[in-house]
C-alpha cells in the first residue's frame, strides 16, 4: 500500500515510512493512494470473529508490503488482549434501536487506546527491524497523553516525552500518566497552559538539532496508523447489528475529526453506513461547516467535554481532499486561504455531497448534563460527557428510526466526574485495574515554560533516561 499527501506535492510513502512520518513534507496529511474495498459477502463472512481477527482482515491491506501477516496477527492479538472486556468493544442498548459502542475498556478508559496500544507495538516492530531508536514528543490536556504512554511503555526502541500543563489536568488524568514508571517514560509538567505545551512540540519538530540525529515521531491524531485502527470498530459494531445486510447509522463525539473520519473510510471500504453524525460541544467549527458550509475559526471555549475542545479540526483536511476529487493542489489553495483569513467554505455541490452522509449538532454544557441525567433516569447507565453529546446528537439528528443507531462511547464516566456530578448523578468507581490509582507512586518533572529548558531535558534523557 502506498500513501499520498493531501496537498499533492510530497513523495508517496509506504506504510512503514508513514508510521514514522508526521506531516507530509508539503504540510499535508497522508492518506492511502487506493482504499481497499470489500464485498458484502466478504464482510458478512467475518461475523462472529474475535475482535483481533476482524482487525486483521480490515487492516491487512493497509500494512501490506511492510508487515508480514504472521507478525501483524501476533501484534493485533497482543494489542487487544490487554482490554478489560472480553468483547473488547461491547454494545450496550440504551433505547429502541439505539446502542452505545463502549470503547473505554482499554487501559486508560478512553477510545484512544484502540489506536495507541497498536501504534506503540507497530513502532517497536518496525524500529527493531531497522535497528533504530526514536523519541516521541507530545502535548496533552488529558486523554492522549495517558493513552500514548500506556501504548509505548513496553517499547524497547522508543523514549516518550509527554508534556501537560502543570496543575491543569485532573488528578485521575495526571495519575494515569505519572504512575507509569519506566526509564523510557518521561512526564513533564510545564508551568504554562496546554497551548504552550503544544507550541513547544511544534517548535521541536521544526528544529530538531537538539536530538543529535535521533528521529522525532508524532503520535497526535493526524498519525495515519491511529485512523486505521479506528476503522475496525465500525465493522465490529455493524456485524453485530445485522450489517452488512442492512445499513447502520453512527453518532460520533468529535473534536479533531479522526474518529469519525475512520467511519467515513469504513463506508468507502464497503460497509453500508447510511448516516454519520458529527457531535460537537460549543467548539463547533465542524457543525458550522456541516450545517452552513462555514468552516470559520473561533476562539476556544473550555467545556465539560475537554477532549473535544478544539479551534480547528486537524483531520478535516482528509475529507476536504476527497470532496475535491483528491486534487491536492486545490486543497493546498483552500488551506492557504484558511490560514490567511481563518475562513473556509467549499463549492455548493461539494458541500451537498458531504451532506448526503454527514449531519451534525453542537451541544452545550447544559444540554450535555441534561442528557447524562435523562439517560441515567431511563436506563441507570452513567454516560461520560463526550458520549452524552453523541447521544444528544443521535436523538436530534436521526434520519430513520428503523436504521440501528450506534453512538460511539468514547470515555468512561469516571474520567470526567465534574460533568457527571453536575448532572446530579453519582460518579462511578474506578474499575478494578485502576482501583489503587490514587495510592500509586508518581514520577514527573516540573519544567519552566521555556523551549530551551525542555529541549535540554529531552536530549539529556532521550536514550532510556540517558543522554542522546
Ligand atoms: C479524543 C476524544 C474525542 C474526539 O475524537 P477526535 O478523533 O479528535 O474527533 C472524543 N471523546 C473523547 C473522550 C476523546 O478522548
Amino acid at each position: 500500500m502506498r500513501y499520498i499527501s493531501t496537498r499533492g506535492k510530497a513523495p508517496a510513502l509506504n506504510f512503514e515510512d508513514v508510521l514514522l512520518a508526521g506531516l507530509a513534507s508539503d504540510g499535508g496529511l497522508y492518506v492511502p493512494e487506493n482504499l481497499p474495498r470489500f464485498s458484502v459477502e466478504e464482510i458478512a463472512s467475518w461475523g462472529g470473529l474475535p475482535y483481533h481477527e476482524l482487525a486483521f482482515r480490515v487492516m491487512r491491506p493497509f500494512v501490506a508490503g511492510s508487515i508480514s501477516d504472521a507478525d501483524f496477527k501476533q501484534i493485533l492479538e497482543a494489542t487487544y488482549a490487554g482490554f478489560a472486556h472480553s468483547a473488547v468493544a461491547p454494545l450496550k442498548q440504551l433505547d429502541a434501536n439505539e446502542w452505545v459502542l463502549e470503547l473505554f475498556h482499554g487501559p486508560t478508559l478512553a477510545f484512544k487506546d484502540f489506536a495507541l496500544q497498536l501504534l506503540g507495538r507497530l513502532l517497536d516492530h518496525v524500529l527493531q527491524k531497522r535497528g533504530e531508536r526514536v523519541v516521541i514528543m507530545g502535548a496533552t490536556s488529558g486523554d492522549t497523553g495517558s493513552a500514548a504512554i500506556e501504548g509505548c511503555k513496553a517499547c524497547d526502541n522508543v523514549d516518550i516525552f509527554i508534556m501537560h500543563p502543570h496543575n491543569r489536568v485532573s488528578a485521575v488524568q495526571r495519575r494515569q500518566m505519572t504512575t507509569i514508571l519506566g526509564d523510557n517514560i518521561h512526564n513533564i509538567a510545564i508551568e504554562g497552559n496546554f497551548d504552550d505545551c503544544q507550541e513547544m512540540v511544534k517548535a521541536s519538530f521544526a528544529d530538531q538539532g537538539f536530538l543529535k540525529g535521533t528521529r522525532l515521531v508524532a503520535v497526535n491524531s493526524i498519525n495515519w496508523a491511529r485512523i486505521m485502527a479506528q476503522i475496525v470498530y465500525y465493522f465490529h459494531a455493524a456485524l453485530q447489528l445485522g450489517g452488512p445486510a442492512r445499513s447502520i447509522a453512527f453518532s460520533v463525539p468529535t473534536g479533531n475529526f479522526g474518529d469519525i473520519f475512520a467511519g467515513y473510510l469504513a463506508r468507502n471500504m464497503g460497509l453500508p453506513i447510511s448516516q454519520l453524525i458529527v457531535a460537537t460541544n460549543r467548539n463547533d467549527i465542524l457543525h458550522r461547516f456541516m450545517s452552513g458550509n462555514r468552516y470559520d475559526k473561533d476562539t476556544l471555549h473550555p467545556s465539560l467535554s475537554p477532549s473535544m475542545d478544539i479551534m480547528v479540526s486537524s483531520n478535516f483536511e482528509r475529507l476536504l481532499f476527497d470532496l475535491h476529487g483528491r486534487n491536492g493542489l486545490a486543497v493546498a489553495d483552500l488551506l492557504d486561504g484558511f490560514k490567511a483569513s481563518g475562513k473556509l467554505s467549499v463549492e455548493e455541490d461539494r458541500w451537498t455531497e458531504a451532506r448526503k452522509l454527514f449531519d451534525s449538532l453542537a451541544v452545550d454544557d447544559e444540554a450535555t448534563c441534561a442528557t447524562i441525567a435523562e439517560v441515567y433516569k431511563a436506563t441507570g447507565e452513567v454516560l461520560d460527557p463526550h458520549t452524552a453529546i453523541g447521544v444528544r446528537a443521535a436523538r436530534d439528528c436521526r434520519r430513520h428510526l428503523a436504521t440501528p443507531m450506534v453512538i460511539l462511547g468514547t470515555a468512561h464516566p469516571v474520567k470526567f466526574p465534574e460533568a457527571v456530578e453536575k448532572a446530579g448523578v453519582t460518579a462511578p468507581q474506578l474499575p478494578v485495574h485502576l482501583a489503587d490509582l490514587h495510592e500509586r507512586e508518581e514520577r514527573c518533572t516540573v519544567l519552566a515554560n521555556d523551549l530551551k529548558v525542555v529541549q535540554q531535558f529531552v536530549s539529556a534523557h532521550g536514550n532510556r533516561g540517558k543522554p542522546l
